[in-house]
């Protein structure tokens, strides 16, 4: 058999993985490429749609999801296999997903019509994800079924989102069983809500995930405590708390914890406290959660039995309108205000953090990654001024940050999920990271456990047979390599982008301190403004 990689290689987004058998052609996910490798999303499927016969979904994360409604729109028919839950977020992910789309291409289009340029298609509307959905078939956890008479699969519990899961996939090619493993991406142990990953017993070839394969998180110990205490202070002084999070996970996790400290019988803490849970999306992500009780852990389930719903206490409001949303503006204190987007660059949380942001008595807690270029990041960073929806708010409120909250296994805990195979996997591929992440990942895995370990590139193919393993040629279609093209421009883009701002700020300094003559460096300036001049003319005649 053949497995082509797609996706998610040497790189942590666009997770798409083709394996051909004998007889059969499928994907195992088929998410959305993001950030730096955005432009990927465009390009053609490098496969042709109509001739693959099902796929396999890990979990319902839009980098692992999102392309299966552009799959669909393509003319694809045949059944996408994941989790009951993983099904259930998708239904609200996709949609929402592609309403980002149209909203992209609206905001485009309007640029492009003044320059008299052709409209753009989004990606995918909200409509035709609604579409996609019909074709989701669930199965529930450790169900191992039959795909056709050569093929059978499993979903094991992956511990990363309600849903997530490691795909044990067996298959038969002329009398010879070969068992590959996908590990998705896996959870840290002793999350709350979800279960710790599954130990899968054996594999003969494993795809694992190295997000983190080459860094170890801060000791979650200690976060609950500052959860509360950051709370406690500030709603003292009269304030109130705004965390940007993520609408899938975080928030209900933030709500776990917010439910245990009120539901503490000896001490109440945050008695009189509001909760706000201000995202549509993150209010029907709460009611999935709700609706799959048999994604928890042994510690919700006991929760849930002794008559506590952890996303049930006093003083906890969703609010699902614009109305309910604005009224919020009016809390001068004592409210946590939990909003998406996570990283702050849209959805309501702007406007929390313009109501509260300039307030000295209000705190801002980041709770998880804020990307580079983000607002997140920029006031995580520590700016005095921003401008947010139009107006520039002055920073006065406090900044907090809680390390630790992750749904990603560290390199430890990868290590340790590897080393739980009773059976060791005969080869692994390493995915779904950073490249040095992976490389460094897969060098541990060599050295620890003396297993073959190889980082596969975008587009690149291998023949599965037995025992031995081979790179093949990459087929002749252009989608493969064209793949690895506009990834290579891509990444050099983004890496001129930080060299030139680096450029302008050094030239600036060097004025500054007076170590270059204001004549000189003014020269060099003309010269690069002159360049990108032409550069834009030449653009702006050919479109
Ligand atoms: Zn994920």
């Amino acid at each position: 058999m053949k497995v082509t990689f797609l996706g998610a290689a040497q790189t942590v987004t666009g997770s798409c993985f083709l394996v051909e058998t004998g007889d059969k052609r499928f994907l195992v996910d088929c998410g959305m490429f993001q950030g730096r490798d955005e432009e990927l999303n465009e390009t053609p499927f490098y496969f042709d749609v109509k001739t693959i016969d099902f796929v396999l979904l890990s979990h319902a994360h839009i980098d692992h999801s999102g392309r299966i409604p552009k799959l669909v729109k393509e003319g694809y028919t045949g059944p996408v296999y994941s989790s009951k839950a993983t099904a259930d977020l998708c239904s609200i992910l996709l949609p929402d997903s592609g309403h980002i789309h149209e909203m992209e291409a609206e905001w485009q289009n309007r640029k492009r019509a003044r320059a008299g340029k052709e409209p753009v298609e989004p990606l995918y509307t909200a409509e035709e994800a609604q579409q996609s959905l019909k074709y989701f078939k669930y199965h529930f956890y450790n169900d191992r079924f039959s795909v056709d008479e050569n093929i059978s699969v499993r979903f094991r519990d992956a511990g990363h989102i309600l849903g997530s899961s490691i795909v044990e996939i067996w298959i038969n090619e002329n009398g010879t069983e070969t068992k590959l493993v996908f590990s998705g991406d896996l959870g840290q142990k002793n999350q709350p809500i979800l279960r710790d990953p599954s130990i899968i017993e054996d594999a003969d070839y494993l795809f694992i995930e190295s997000t983190y394969g080459s860094r170890t998180h801060e000791a979650p110990e200690g976060r609950v405590e500052k959860l509360y205490s950051i709370i406690d202070k500030t709603v003292k002084r009269g304030g109130n708390v705004v965390i940007p999070s993520f609408a899938v996970g975080r928030t209900q996790e933030l709500l776990y914890h917010i439910n245990k400290l009120k539901e503490d019988k000896e001490h109440r803490y945050l008695k009189g406290v509001k909760v706000f849970v201000d995202s549509p999306l993150a209010i029907s992500a709460t009611k999935i959660f709700e609706e799959n009780p048999q994604c928890y852990d042994e510690e919700t389930l006991n929760l849930l039995k002794s008559g506590d719903n952890p996303f049930e206490f006093e003083d906890l409001y969703f609010t699902r309108t614009t109305e309910e949303s604005m009224k919020i503006n009016e809390i001068k204190g004592g409210a946590v205000i939990i909003s998406a987007s996570g990283m702050c660059n849209a959805g309501r949380i702007k406007h929390h953090l313009k109501y509260n942001l300039w307030k000295p008595e209000c705190t801002v807690l980041f709770v998880g990654y804020q990307a580079e270029g983000t607002l997140g990041r920029i006031i995580k960073d520590g700016v005095k001024k921003v401008k947010i929806l139009g107006d520039e708010i002055s920073v006065q409120a406090e900044v907090e940050n809680i390390e630790g909250f992750s749904g990603h296994a560290d390199r430890d805990g990868l290590m340790e999920w590897l080393e739980g195979f009773s059976v060791r996997p005969g080869k692994i591929f390493v995915v779904h990271g950073e490249a040095e992440s992976s490389m460094e990942f897969a060098r541990s895995i060599r050295e620890r456990l003396g297993i073959e370990a190889v980082i596969p590139k975008l587009g690149q193919t291998v023949e599965i047979k037995g025992e031995s393993i081979k790179e093949i040629e990459r087929e002749a279609k252009p989608a493969g390599k064209e793949l690895e093209k506009v990834k290579e421009m891509t990444t050099k883009i983004m890496q001129m982008k930080t060299e030139f701002m680096e450029l302008m700020e050094g030239i600036q300094q060097d004025v500054a301190a007076g170590s270059v003559r204001v004549e000189d460096a003014g020269k060099s300036i003309d010269g690069i403004y002159e360049f990108l001049q032409k550069y834009k003319e030449a653009a702006a005649t050919k479109n």
